[in-house]
């Protein structure tokens, strides 16, 4: 199989946008299993106490599973908490279970409490997984455990539905990352759009898409990811859907676009341009 190109440098994606059905954890899922099916090492932080990158990727995360919540509450390491994904031997996932639900609130107290997951992805901690990616896969709001994995990555990556209302919402994403730009992270910028859900046979979904690409130019991937059957039945198999039919539309799409992150990456830069775009 044919390799895809080392980033420069390591990098940590935060996949979010507070609605939830947008695609962020299938993003996520089939994105890391892209990269990691070829050669690339990469770890998905399951960060949404639902636990369904956890379940997509058939990690066990029944609670008492070490998990990102005794990572973030410092009782556990990465490395104990990430579990190999069935996916490939490049795939580690750091599962959720339901003990994250009450993270949220128990966090407010805590020291610390907006960088406790940046703290858990320290340099070492990577270095001893050895991973080239980090994806970050929030929960659908723009609570604590959100800003954790801000501050925690370098990168947003912004799945977006080419559906109704597609762009609502998308203003107090962005303002709640200018937020932790000024205060908590000067580093993080969006780096990386990408557009699911695409249902060619409607108007609409090439407004949006239209709408998407004059808005946020360069980082909106050229791949967009259609909506498929097989993409949503994937995971019921706990698997994605590079795994579950490859040969499929959609395995495709997700496969072109995680070769796309990763030309990026090779590149130095987030986006086509290149280093510091
Ligand atoms: P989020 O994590 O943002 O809440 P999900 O990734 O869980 O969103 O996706 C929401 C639902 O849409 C899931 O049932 C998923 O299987 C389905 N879905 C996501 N992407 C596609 C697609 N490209 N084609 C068909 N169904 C999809
Ligand atoms: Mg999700």
């Amino acid at each position: 199989e044919n390799q895809l190109p080392r980033p420069t440098k390591r990098r940590i994606l935060t996949v979010a946008n507070q609605k939830g059905g947008v695609g962020k954890t299938t993003s996520t899922v089939n994105l890391a299993a892209g990269l990691a099916i070829h050669g690339l090492k990469t770890l998905v932080i399951d960060l949404d106490p639902q636990g369904n990158a956890s379940t997509a990727l058939n990690v066990e995360h029944r609670s008492g599973t070490p998990s990102v919540y005794e990572v973030l509450l410092g009782e556990t390491t990465l490395a104990e908490a990430a579990a190999v994904s069935e996916q490939s031997p490049n795939l580690l996932c750091v599962p959720a279970t339901i003990d994250l639900a009450g993270a949220e609130i128990e966090l407010v107290s805590m020291a610390s409490r907006e960088s406790r997951l940046k703290e858990a992805l320290s340099d070492d901690a990577l270095d001893e997984l050895g991973v080239d990616y980090v994806f970050v896969d929030c929960p659908p709001s723009l609570g604590l455990l959100t800003v954790n994995a801000m501050v925690a990555a370098r990168e947003v990556l912004i799945p977006i539905q080419c559906e109704y209302y597609a762009l609502e919402g998308l203003g107090q994403l962005l303002s709640n990352i200018e937020l932790v730009q000024a205060h908590l992270n000067p580093e993080l910028s969006v780096s990386t759009i990408v557009l699911t859900m695409y249902d060619g046979r409607t108007k609409l979904a090439d407004q949006v898409t239209n709408e998407v690409r004059n808005h946020f130019g360069e980082v909106v991937l050229k791949t967009v990811i259609p909506r498929s059957v097989k993409v949503s039945e994937a995971p019921g198999y706990g698997q994605t859907v590079l795994a579950y039919d490859p040969g499929s539309r959609g395995a495709m799409s997700y496969l072109d676009a995680a070769r796309e992150i990763a030309e990026r990456g090779a590149r130095g830069g987030t986006t086509e341009k290149g280093a510091g775009a």
